[in-house]
């Protein structure tokens, strides 16, 4: 027998030995079955061992009890696993569940059966109308399942039964259906003198067959997706995979349906709305090199792609590629890093790239192609700030005159509005007159918002709910109870009682349960079937949106009050991409912000859209503290059920912090959601220059402190977003 390291997929960061008969081939990256204490897991086979495992001796081993018939991980997988286990801190075992996408990749595929015609049989003893129409569908000799012919012929599952019986129709296996093949070539446009030298710079790249990335900036409108379809194009005809990035929610069909004019078909998608099923379908695929391009949310990263030749991460500046569960990456760095480790391509793309990207395009690191106009030639939107100080809202309403009156113009001329407020519900506050109190959470450090739809009190934070008090819970007034301040759903109703005749859609993440029910409404909205759409920002991202020429944010100044490095830069991204889809298809669109601030730096960047002054100032302003990315920060989350014990278990940790001259270890201090979930969270930050190997320290660090025993948790969030 000898020995075969193999990955657990749990929070443990080691391979186990297993014995396999000396004359049997497993490669690594093979999915074994082992016994692993009480149960039996599925593992991965590594290809080198964790020293302290080495010398377990050999006969305390047990043997691998099966080798599964999957796909093998490929080497770079493995790497590639290895790789963000030692940058997250992440136990390897959790990297490597992320890779295993599904259970359903485990499960052989269920065979379907369906029917298929007779060829010279019958007619049917009894014809009905039902039945006569099920075999006229059923002529073209194509097999379906029961389900669908039925519903295509408009008839009960149980006609359908009925002509098996006669021997019309015979059951037949359905074979599995397999991916089209996206054809380089099916559609091309002419393209611009700017676009045609992005379109060879980027075709070049994929030639290299090497890898390189590239920040492909360009304003909304300037055809980044049409020029970085040649790159997919390029990549297809040399016979690699294409890994197509967007945040999940900008996953919609419009996408989809561009990809198929372009390629002739769909590609595969990848998305936290597909069945298990599909999961296993989609996995296997690009283990197989069946699936040619796979368009997915920041997980598709780790599928087991073949011969991957290039990746794409759209809107590359996309707070939602941040993972903050179990293992927290950073989709885009993770990108480059694959990109990296399987020598191939990688094209960032944004109309508003995040500084850490714009700063490695200026220093050289990374290429940087600019599209600096819209293809349409129209200009981009005009932004006017509405200065609220000057030009209030009525008493109770939230939108100003300035604003109410361009939404008039605009419906005048049979256009779009949208209005954009990135707070969902309806008031984010519900407080008592007679006694003051604001009705918070009883779990969390934060107020419940007011869902008035669904006529609940929420928690954004845990989803507790409760209805609708009539009486203040503290004091027991009746009709005491006040909303303050606007969600979405206030502005909805604002805008029902202004324009009364207007056609409304709402789009708020938590009044659209799915994305195949997001997908209709955006549909909708391209084909004018509403007049003012009102939304968060799932509204921001990707869609485009012909009609709209006016766009009006309720609340420009939200966001910037924040303690996070990131406030300036998140809170002009979200304006200008949302202004941004103002008039893309004709005249120029207007952007009109509501703000208290309208001299704040980051205002006036949107209304002069002097995108690179902004840039310029951030970048200085990040340099100068020794943020990222001149800086390296990592936060440690320390939490439990009762205060004093998450509190002194934080101090601990910090007491034990090594010194070292260039690191500074800021706090413990209280979390400003300083109680989730009824967990108690207190918040340690590290901070390094950018040489420093900030990595090898916490990890010194770590194995220093007693691990958290009872319900402590102790969390580590390197290169953090989030620093509530
Ligand atoms: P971006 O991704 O930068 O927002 P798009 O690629 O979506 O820009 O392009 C904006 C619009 O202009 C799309 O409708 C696109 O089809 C069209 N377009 C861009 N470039 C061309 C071109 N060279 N030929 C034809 N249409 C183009
Ligand atoms: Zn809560």
């Amino acid at each position: 027998m000898r020995r075969l390291p193999v990955v657990i997929p749990v929070a443990l960061d080691q391979t186990y030995d297993y014995l396999v008969p000396r004359s049997a081939t497993v490669e690594p990256g093979s999915f074994v079955l082992v016994p692993f204490g009480p149960q039996h897991r599925i593992g991965v086979v590594w290809d080198r061992a964790t020293d302290s495992e080495r010398e377990v001796p050999a006969s305390k081993l047990k043997p691998v009890m099966e080798v599964l018939d999957v796909p093998a991980l490929p080497t770079v997988s493995l790497r590639f696993a290895e790789w963000i286990a030692r940058y997250t801190l992440a136990p390897l075992g959790m990297v490597v569940r992320m890779m295993m996408g599904a259970q359903a990749v485990f499960e052989p595929a269920k065979p379907r059966f369906g029917v298929r015609i007779v060829e010279g049989a019958p007619e049917p003893p009894r014809m009905t109308p039902a039945r006569k129409r099920a075999i006229e569908i059923a002529s073209d000799g194509l097999a379906r399942s029961k389900a669908t012919l039925a519903a295509e012929a408009g008839c009960s599952t149980g006609v359908i039964d009925g002509l098996v019986e006669a021997g019309v129709l015979v059951e037949v296996a359905i074979p599995e259906k397999r991916y089209p093949v996206p054809r380089p070539s099916h559609s091309t446009v002419q393209f611009g003198p700017e676009q045609e030298r992005a379109v060879h710079a980027l075709r070049s790249a994929v030639d290299a067959g090497n890898f390189s990335v590239t920040l492909l900036d360009g304003v909304t409108g300037s055809g980044k997706t049409e020029v970085y379809f040649e790159a997919v194009a390029r990549a297809l005809e040399r016979n690699r995979q294409v890994l197509i990035m967007l945040p999940e929610i900008a996953l919609t069909s419009q996408f989809l349906s561009r990809f198929e004019r372009r390629f002739g078909c769909k590609p595969v998608e990848w998305h936290s709305a597909l069945a298990s099923a599909e999961r296993g379908r989609v996995w296997r695929a690009a283990a197989t090199g069946e699936a040619r391009v796979v368009v997915g949310a920041r997980s598709a990263l780790f599928l087991p792609y073949r011969e991957l030749g290039l990746i794409i991460v759209d809107e590359e500046h996309d707070q939602g590629y941040k993972q903050d569960d179990r293992v927290h990456y950073q989709a885009r760095d993770m990108a480059v890093v694959r990109g990296s480790l399987g020598h191939c391509p990688v094209v960032l793309a944004s109309a508003t790239p995040s500084i850490e990207t714009y700063v490695n395009a200026r220093t050289g690191r990374y290429r940087h192609l600019v599209l600096p106009s819209r293809y349409s030639g129209t200009e981009l939107p005009e932004i006017e700030a509405i200065d609220l100080r000057k030009h209030p809202p009525e008493r109770g309403r939230w939108l100003s005159p300035v604003l109410v009156e361009a939404i008039n113009e605009t419906a005048a001329k049979g256009q779009q509005t949208l209005l954009f407020l990135n707070r969902r519900g309806y008031a984010p506050l519900t407080l008592c007159r007679t006694c003051g109190t604001r009705i918070e959470c009883p779990q969390c450090s934060a107020w419940l918002v007011e869902h008035r739809f669904r006529r609940k009190l929420t928690c954004h934070h845990c989803g507790f709910a409760l209805p609708v008090p009539e009486k203040c819970p503290k004091c027991g007034d009746a009709d005491s109870l006040v909303a303050c301040g606007p969600g979405v759903e206030r502005i909805a109703e604002e805008v029902m009682e202004r324009f009364p005749s207007a056609r409304l859609a709402l789009l708020s993440s938590d009044l659209i349960p799915s994305l195949t029910e997001m997908r209709k409404v955006i549909a909708a909205i391209e084909n004018r079937e509403a007049d003012i759409i009102i939304g968060t920002q799932i509204v921001a991202k990707g869609h485009h949106f012909p009609d709209l020429a006016t766009v009006g944010v309720v609340d420009g100044d939200l966001g910037l009050g924040q303690a996070d490095p990131r406030a300036a830069e998140r809170t002009f991204q979200l304006l200008h991409q949302v202004t941004g889809r103002a008039g893309r298809s004709f005249a120029q669109g207007r952007g009109l912000v509501q703000t208290h601030m309208p001299d704040h730096p980051v205002m006036q960047a949107i209304i002069s859209g002097d995108r690179e002054a902004f840039l310029d100032r951030e970048v200085s302003q990040r340099q100068a503290a020794t943020l990222p990315p001149f800086g390296r920060l990592a936060a440690l989350i320390i939490s439990a059920r009762q205060k004093e014990v998450a509190e002194a278990y934080a101090r601990q940790v910090v007491r034990q912090a090594p010194r070292a001259e260039r690191i500074e270890v800021l706090g413990p201090a209280e979390a400003p959601l300083a109680v989730i979930r009824g967990r108690h969270r207190w918040r340690i930050l590290v901070k390094s220059p950018r040489d420093v190997d900030l990595q090898t320290y916490l990890r010194a660090w770590l194995s220093a402190v007693p691990d958290p025993k009872g319900d402590l948790r102790l969390t580590v969030d390197i290169d953090p977003y989030n620093f509530l």
